[in-house]
């Protein structure tokens, strides 16, 4: 029997990678961040010489697998690419380090849930190129130092906070990717509908980036939603009035916040009488991950002070109490 495609499976993926831009010439926003690794990068060509080790941080979907991307298809690289989870022993490392070829790059993701054990093996790596690799077994086993290739290591994590400081300051760069403003995402919008084969008004572009949470991921998922809707509801031609009718369909609300956002405000105001209430409480009586709401559900709602942060717990604001009183989904 054929296994169960998943919604999003394979053609979704294609369409993620057809809408990731491929150089940083192409990346919309983030100015002062490609411009600073502009010149790390121009400076490692003209000098011929590996680019130093780059860390960025910020919430998911901002942007940064998409530079650690396009930085060595800048450069003329090799890439490899892995992530914290599947990293949970130094020897789990070892073939990243043995591949990668002078200058290549190699991504972590997700670099704050690699293990102490590795992270302190990686010091070594990133600042000698030395690593200590075990051969035979028992008591034939012997360690011997291996000199591996001149690399750079670009890591992304949501919570740079987790990292130890010696890892930390053996980054050259660390850049930290904020959210995007509206006119930047209804570029990205905007493009994104010409790669992806439908007609869009100006207009209708602005309003799904206003309702995106200020992140291309989201833009980019909400666009595929309301082009969904558009063929299935119309010619295919995106006017501010379907884009609207679209997002009424997903309960997007018009701050953007979907029911996984409201349904957090609500439990705090329903259950804890607003707050101070603790991420794990929150978490545990929505049935939820506290790492899925702490990395990508409150970041937004901080940053718009829906929510505020106490050393007592988390707190809803009278602006969001009131944003819920005015929408009619709860
Ligand atoms: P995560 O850590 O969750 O993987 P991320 O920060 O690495 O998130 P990306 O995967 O780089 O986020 O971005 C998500 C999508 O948003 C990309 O596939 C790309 O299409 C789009 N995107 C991100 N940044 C930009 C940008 N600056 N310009 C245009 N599109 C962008």
């Amino acid at each position: 029997r054929e296994a169960l495609l998943q919604p999003g499976d394979g053609y979704g993926r294609d369409e993620d990678r057809m809408l990731r831009p491929q150089s940083m010439a192409d990346m919309v926003g983030q100015r002062e961040v490609a411009k600073r690794l502009q010149i790390v990068v121009d400076a490692a060509m003209k000098r011929d010489e590996p680019l130093g080790h780059i860390l960025f941080d910020g919430p998911p979907g901002l942007g940064k697998t998409t530079f650690a991307t396009c930085i060595p298809k800048d450069l003329g690289v090799n890439f490899q690419l892995t992530s914290g989870p599947a990293i949970q022993a130094p020897k789990d490392l070892v073939p990243y380090l043995t591949n990668a070829d002078e200058r290549s790059v190699l991504f972590i993701d997700e670099i704050h849930r690699i293990p102490k054990a590795v992270e302190e093996y990686l010091y070594t790596a990133m600042e000698d190129f030395r690593i200590d690799i075990v051969l035979g077994e028992g008591t034939n086993a012997r360690t011997i130092n291996l000199q591996i290739k001149p690399f750079t290591l670009i890591g992304a994590t949501t919570r740079s906070g987790m990292l130890s400081a010696p890892l930390r300051d053996r980054f050259l760069l660390r850049e930290h990717l904020d959210f995007y403003t509206d006119d930047e995402l209804a570029e990205i919008v905007g493009r994104n509908a010409k790669k992806l084969g439908v007609t869009i008004d100006e207009d209708a572009a602005l309003e799904i980036s206003k309702r995106s949470r200020s992140t291309p991921r989201v833009a980019n998922n909400r666009l595929r939603w309301v082009r969904d809707f558009a063929t299935s509801r119309a010619d295919g031609h995106v006017t501010l009035e379907l884009a609207r009718e679209a997002m009424e369909m997903q309960a997007i609300d018009e701050m953007g916040l979907d029911k996984q956002d409201r349904g957090y405000l609500s439990t705090i105001v329903r259950v804890f009488g607003g707050g101070p209430a603790g991420i794990e409480a929150i978490a545990h009586t929505m049935n939820a991950a506290p790492d899925t709401l702490a990395d990508e559900v409150e970041p937004f709602l901080l940053r718009t002070e829906l929510v505020v942060r106490t050393p007592r717990g988390r707190v809803v604001t009278p602006k969001a109490m009131d944003h819920l009183k005015a929408i009619k989904w709860k």
